[in-house]
């Protein structure tokens, strides 16, 4: 079978060549020199990123959800109060993560397909007095994006830790960690970051790390305490290696690369492309009249785009189509399952991977007997891709 394919689904992503080449590079001992001053220069530039001065990242060998975990499990003690905000599959995983370690937690819920109301936030931290407030960024469920930089005046007014899952976000969508007042930052290398799974990344900013200094009782975890990774990063920072666990030296190695291919197209055109790209593929779904799981133009993510079936078109004969011409979309995730396919269009992709996705979607829809005038949607996705 052919290898040429794309895979269009919200992580993993397609990854450039040049940053799976890395991976098969041989493997440095993660106690050399070399190895720290890597290490050193992603710390650094996973700060670029981010537009952050001083908040402190770790690097950890897992997924997001240990990056969720790590967030959290350092924050909390038993009996504390938290609020999650809760519009998606990942809004209500940080509530079970929280749950799981004891805290008692409000869920502020909102239909998928909405985002969640600055306001409605600033009500409920006016009532109670809460640890933190966790919000998701992009829920990957529903391709909503939830307005951060306005979450974010809101609960600076608050003695309350603003963490933000940022796992279907970073890198793609602005995300200002100082100027926005974000205490936790989570993400994984797998998404925007254009970085194979395996790394979970977590941004700890200092009013987060008093926190957990101030902590009556210890961190209820070995792995991810930050007793045991604060030493070893800043170790790194300072390129001296230092041993707690094995980091995974080819995908930190790998990240390094793809955090140079970001920071030398600049944030503010990769964030620009991201938006051209969504748009593009918004206007094709238009076009083809289809529904978009976000209810208003407004709440669509620019890395990801969740789509309703028409009326008889199945989810495994659509994928199955997708498939047989070399283009990997993803299903519905909870309630929606068997009901939206799920585009991904984050990190590397260019105009042209989002052609060849609208393409083989007319034709899916076409074969699948819904009536779809082909060609028309790419027609509406070149019109705006042209203008990058
Ligand atoms: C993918 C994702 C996660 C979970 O990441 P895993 O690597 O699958 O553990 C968490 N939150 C969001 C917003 C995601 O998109």
């Amino acid at each position: 079978m052919t290898e040429r394919s794309l895979l269009m689904i919200p992580g993993p992503i397609n990854f450039d060549p040049a940053v799976l080449r890395v991976l098969s590079t041989p493997t440095l001992s993660h106690m050399s020199p070399s190895f720290a001053e890597i290490f050193r220069e992603v710390l650094s530039n996973l700060r670029k990123v981010t537009f952050t001065e001083n908040a402190q990242p770790l690097v950890l060998a897992g997924s997001g959800t240990l990056a969720m975990e790590t967030a959290l499990t350092n924050l909390i003690e038993r009996g504390d109060e938290a609020l999650a905000v809760d519009n998606g599959h990942f809004g209500a995983r940080s509530a079970e993560i929280l749950r799981s370690y004891g805290v008692k937690v409000d869920e502020l819920r909102y239909r998928w397909g909405t985002a969640a109301r600055p306001e409605d936030i600033r009500e409920k931290l006016e009532q109670k007095s809460y640890k933190l407030v966790t919000v998701t960024h992009v829920d990957t469920s529903t391709g909503c994006r939830n307005d951060v930089e306005a979450i974010g005046s809101v609960v600076r007014d608050f003695d309350a830790l603003l963490v933000v899952d940022g796992v279907c976000a970073t890198a793609a969508e602005p995300e200002r960690i100082d100027e926005w007042g974000i205490d936790v930052l989570i993400t994984a290398s797998q998404k925007a970051l254009g970085v194979p799974p395996g790394l979970a990344i977590v941004f700890f900013s200092e009013v987060a790390l008093e926190a957990y200094r101030a902590r009556r009782n210890p961190v209820e975890s070995y792995f991810v305490s930050l007793d045991r990774w604060l030493p070893i990063m800043r170790s790194y920072e300072e390129e001296r290696a230092l041993y707690f666990a094995t980091p995974p030296v080819n995908l930190i190695l790998a990240l390094r690369r793809s955090l140079e291919l970001i920071l030398g197209e600049g944030m503010e055109n990769v964030f620009a492309r991201h938006g051209v790209v969504a748009e593009a593929f918004r206007s094709a779904v238009k076009a083809l009249g289809l529904k978009m799981v976000p209810e208003r133009d407004e709440y669509a993510a620019n890395t990801m785009t969740a789509v309703y079936y028409p009326g008889g078109v199945e989810d495994g004969e659509f994928r199955g189509g997708m498939a047989e011409r070399g283009v990997t979309v993803a299903g519905g995730l909870g309630t929606l399952k068997g009901k939206i396919f799920r585009v991904g269009h984050m990190g590397s992709v260019n105009a042209h991977d989002i052609l060849a996705t609208i393409g083989a979607m007319e034709a899916t829809l076409e074969e699948l007997g819904h009536n779809v005038e082909v060609g028309r949607g790419l027609a509406q996705a070149q019109k705006i891709l042209n203008r990058m």
